[in-house]
């Protein structure tokens, strides 16, 4: 099989025939049609996360079943399936209460430690696809159907996370980002009133093209004061998807009472909040990692009910992956950007 390979951090990716994998026990081997390319696998490329080399990236799959190890059950060749990025152990007390992300085994991450979707096929445990629901046409929109289990479903888990509700004002920082842009999309679809902050003209007017109700540029605005002066007090949530220092304290600035704070990583740096501000507002400060095999299935369903679809502006050829990862090192992308083969 082709595969676009990844030697090193910081180097460019190189097309490489390879042995077309052979599905062990509680193993499938999926033919890829499709693979999104967003942050963070960008950030392993550009040796900002943890990953092992040589590897082949990208771990938002779409796939078709072609082959099927012993000791698997409910998939058949043929399946359309999508994939969790985490090699779960399925046993410890996190994954059996529902928690995934924070199994205590974690075996890696699709892509990172494991070779993911650069490539035309790709063999994982069984346990890390899920079905996509039929109504989602494939031969259509493979691009979009292989970013709902990350580009939706992260921010369906915020919404869940910081218990959003219709009556939220909901500022998300980062708005124009490829996650952050459905952050939008969304904390719309849940009724609540969004304010999107980001530093680009064209990001925010994309923005409000996916409902946002108002907007902070906070290339020239105070973003705290600006979010106080929006709301007469204070939102409700701050999604942060930057999570630098000023992020997080304009963030938990721009609270009001009952506020939630969520960072989803971003620069993930320390900040400092004041203990009093947590006491006398009840400021719940929060992490949203990643999300379940279970909140994927969700995710799935509710684009394939039309609720919400993914926002993939470009995509691309297997062997234009540099390309691709050059405008996201540029933070060129509008939405997601994909890979179909
Ligand atoms: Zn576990």
């Amino acid at each position: 099989m082709r595969a676009m390979v990844l030697h090193a951090p910081d180097t460019p990716f190189v097309l490489e025939e390879r042995p077309d994998p052979i599905a062990g026990d509680n193993e499938i081997v999926a033919k890829v049609l499709a693979c999104g390319s967003g942050l963070t696998i960008h950030h392993a490329v550009r040796g900002r996360t943890d990953a092992t080399f040589p590897r082949v990236i990208g771990h938002e799959i779409l796939g078709e079943i072609v082959e099927i190890g012993s000791g698997v059950a409910g998939f058949s060749v043929g399946d359309r399936v999508t994939t969790h990025a985490y090699i779960t152990c399925g046993y410890c007390k996190w994954c059996k209460a529902d928690r995934e992300p924070l199994c205590d085994n974690l075996a890696g991450f699709v892509g990172r430690h494991v070779d993911g979707g650069y490539a035309e096929y790709v063999k994982l445990p069984a346990r890390t696809f899920i079905k996509v629901p039929e109504t989602l046409d494939h031969n259509k929109h493979p691009a979009e159907i292989s970013v709902i289990c990350d580009a939706i479903v992260t921010p369906y888990k915020v919404l869940k996370r910081a218990r959003i509700t219709p009556l939220d004002t909901v500022a998300v920082i980062g708005a124009g980002g490829g996650v952050g842009i459905h952050m939008v999309m969304l904390a719309k679809w849940a009724h609540a009133r969004v304010i999107a902050v980001d530093i680009s003209a064209d990001k925010l007017a994309a923005c409000r093209e996916v409902g946002a109700d108002a907007t902070v540029d906070a290339s020239h605005e105070n973003v705290a004061a600006a979010l106080k002066d929006a709301t007469g007090g204070g939102v409700d949530v701050v999604v942060d998807f930057v999570s630098s220092k000023a992020t997080l304290e304009a963030g938990v600035h721009a609270l009001g009472k009952g506020g939630r704070l969520v960072t989803l990583g971003g620069n993930a740096m320390p900040f400092e909040v004041s203990a009093a501000n947590l006491l006398v507002n009840e400021i719940d400060v929060l992490g949203s990692k990643s999300f379940t095999a279970g909140e994927i299935g969700e995710a799935l369903e509710i684009c394939a009910r039309g609720e919400v679809s993914p926002l993939v502006t470009e995509t691309y050829s297997l062997e234009e992956v540099n390309t691709v990862h050059e405008r996201l090192e540029a933070e060129a992308i509008t939405g997601r950007a994909a890979i179909v083969m």
